[in-house]
């Protein structure tokens, strides 16, 4: 059995192709339940990630020493280069820790990556005294945080609804243009509505249109045959 889109071979159980995702059913062919021809997930083999992960830690090691020894050599006690070791640290989590995992989840590691980069706004906030942590800093890593890792975890743990949660996705990212705006407000005192309907609309339309894809039958499957949604 040939894939009738791309001409891949499928294995006799398959019920879609693994490449392009088109539906392997054929009315007259019984499918007998079989092994796949291909690896559902491809996973980059261990020797390759290993040697990343020592390679990427032995670089952030080498800079993280670097800007400590120089700030410390030009005698000034420490001043900018507690920034710089707050970035490299944040870096290595975001980049680097995944590595060590042999399946890393996507959720945990959003929510971790978020936790991170809080932290290294904390510290800044707190070495300059800039004052703006917790009504800005703080709301919208939490506020984005909470929203990338949910829709994060919606995608990988529910498999039904693609178009509703992409059009979902849509207008709740566009409405938090406005608490955005809002915490700007509070801290800078910035005008409001200066700027965050638009997003809002944008994102909103956009949103609406997937939704009526997931309600309309035949305009979700043009764009599923289009997409392989
Ligand atoms: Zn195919």
């Amino acid at each position: 059995m040939y894939c009738m889109n791309c001409g891949v071979k499928l294995g006799q159980g398959e019920e879609k192709c693994p490449l392009c995702g088109l539906k392997a059913y054929h009315p007259d062919l019984a499918r007998t339940p079989g092994p796949s021809l291909y690896p559902r997930e491809w996973h980059a083999p261990e020797a390759e990630r290993s040697g990343w992960r020592y390679l990427l830690t032995v670089f952030f090691l080498v800079a993280a020493g670097a800007c400590a020894i120089v700030d410390f050599l030009l005698k000034e006690g420490m001043t900018w280069s507690g920034f710089a070791l707050a970035g490299l640290a944040t870096g290595y989590v975001i980049l680097v820790l995944p590595l060590w995992f042999t399946r890393p989840n996507v959720v945990i590691f959003l929510g971790i990556d978020f936790t991170a980069v809080g932290l290294m706004l904390l510290y800044i906030d707190l070495k300059v005294q800039g004052g703006w942590f917790l009504s800005l800093a703080f709301p919208v890593t939490a506020l984005y945080g909470v929203l990338v890792t949910g829709f994060a975890a919606v995608v990988k743990y529910v498999r039904r609804g693609r178009f509703f949660q992409l059009g979902g996705g849509c207008i709740v990212f566009g409405c938090s243009a406005m608490l955005l705006e809002l915490f700007l407000h509070i801290t800078f005192g910035t005008r409001m509505f200066a700027w965050s309907l638009y997003p809002v609309a944008i994102l909103s339309t956009v949103g609406l249109f997937w939704i009526l894809a997931g309600l309309i039958r035949p305009l979700g499957d043009a764009i599923r045959k289009k997409t392989f949604l």
